[in-house]
């Protein structure tokens, strides 16, 4: 029963456009009404129609410890009392980053800002400053916020709605952005051939989730490396996905591969609004005050936002054993996944590292964006309305990860396999 839902979609339609307040969550691509929250605890989403859910979107993220994590809550209860913000600056912004550097490789200054979106714009434009060269290079399905330049060729909402060019990115702005396939090497050395000492940085997803979940190929991210050492190309990893969730240091240290700038969000805010960027000193140093690379924000470093970001850290710092737990939870899914949807007659790949996971019906490997559009997306669509029906969320697109959270336990996980069978057992997802 999605009656309230229902409801809600129809009067949100009238003031927010599409009656949300970001694309994906409409659940366009997948059909259907989506689901208004009431609230959520641990593993548990419960809608305006009182119905609970397994969550595996987490907020897309940031809810790696379960929703509603008691300390973060309290933390945030705490500080609302002291004023929620002050435009100047407070010791909890120092222990923030701190806190960051501390945990992060190849970290040595941090700067604060308010969305993934940001953090990703403020690095380009960094590295723009830093080397004067005004290109770069992105991958195709790879998502870097919703800044001009990088919605060229986007992943996450971009892709599930299949929009080939964005009205109100001028040309100009399009033109800078280079584009090659995730996990091909050879196209980005042409690239950078091509525009010898014009390429400012390359932008990577060192995990791409926003295609659902492709880990690179072995090497390519050191191919990455090497060709920006060799061409003063700054290196910018996208870890606004994968920090703080593959690992303390995020991708850097699960992987093993350096990079010279790097941006934060989703789990770094717990739950609120918060991103950041980070990297090299000699880098960091060009921006204002202390260099002329613009870059600022009324809220930049809230404190309630900081608080919650740093109770989520320190705990995520003081428990390395999480990264264990979430990566054996995950696995004992995939696991299960594999086996029930052995019986939906259909062919499917599951991606998996770490604690994001995604499920793409094909019957080739799905290892960049041509491989993931190529994907059968109306078995995806019966899939997800299957799961959702039966109490199971999932990202409406196949474009986009799973999650996992620590709050998931392995009853959880036994029950969402049972349904993943049943529905592909009473649905056979037959191919068209
Ligand atoms: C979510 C996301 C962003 C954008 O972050 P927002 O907080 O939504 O602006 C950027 N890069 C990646 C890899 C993301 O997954």
């Amino acid at each position: 029963m999605i009656t309230k839902s229902k409801e809600l979609f129809e009067r949100a339609q009238k003031t927010i456009p599409g009656g949300v307040n970001s694309p994906v969550r409409a659940f366009r691509s997948v059909g259907g009404t989506p689901l208004f929250i009431e609230k959520a605890k641990g593993a548990y989403m419960y809608d305006a129609d009182g119905s609970k859910y397994i969550d595996y979107i987490n907020s897309w993220g940031p809810m790696i410890l379960g929703h509603a994590y008691e300390p973060v809550v309290k933390a945030i209860q705490e500080r609302a009392a002291l004023s929620t913000s002050f435009g100047a600056p407070t010791e909890l912004e120092i222990d923030m980053a701190e806190l960051i550097v501390s945990m992060a490789p190849n970290v040595d200054m941090v700067r604060m800002v308010s969305s993934g979106t940001e953090a990703c714009m403020s690095a380009l434009r960094l590295a723009r400053g830093f080397t004067g060269r005004n290109k770069f290079i992105k991958f195709e399905g790879c998502y870097h916020g919703h800044a001009d330049a990088f919605l060229v060729k986007a992943g996450s909402g971009v892709a599930t709605f299949n929009i080939q060019t964005i009205p109100g990115v001028t040309a100009g702005v399009s033109m800078d952005t280079l584009t090659a396939p995730y996990n091909d090497l050879e196209v980005v050395e042409q690239l950078v051939k091509d525009n010898s000492g014009e390429i400012a940085a390359i932008i990577v997803e060192p995990v791409a989730g926003n295609m659902g979940c492709i880990p690179p190929a072995p090497g390519f991210l050191e191919g990455l490396r090497a060709i920006c050492d060799k061409e003063g190309i700054v290196f910018i990893f996208d870890e606004v996905m994968t920090g703080f969730r593959l690992a303390p240091g995020g991708a850097q240290e699960r992987l093993g591969v350096r990079a010279d700038l790097v941006t934060y969000g989703k789990v770094i805010g717990g739950g609120m609004p918060v991103g950041a960027f980070g990297g090299r000193k000699d880098i960091m140093e060009y921006i204002a005050p202390l260099g002329n690379v613009y870059q600022a924000g009324t809220l930049s470093g809230n404190p309630l936002a900081m608080i919650a970001g740093y109770t989520m850290l320190k705990t995520l710092k003081d428990n390395p054993s999480i990264y264990k737990e979430l990566d054996e939870k995950t696995i004992y899914l995939h696991k299960g996944l594999k086996k029930a949807l052995a019986k939906c007659g259909s062919p499917f790949v599951i991606n998996r590292l770490g604690s994001m996971i995604s499920v793409h019906f094909s019957d080739k490997p799905v290892n960049n964006f041509a491989s993931a559009s190529a994907a059968n997306n109306t078995l995806f669509n019966t899939f997800f309305h299957g799961m959702l029906e039966n109490g199971v969320y999932l990202p409406p697109s196949a474009f986009e990860t799973w999650f996992i959270s620590t709050a998931l336990s392995a009853k959880d996980i036994d029950e969402t396999v049972d349904i993943a069978g049943e529905i592909t057992l009473n649905t056979p997802l037959n191919p068209s």
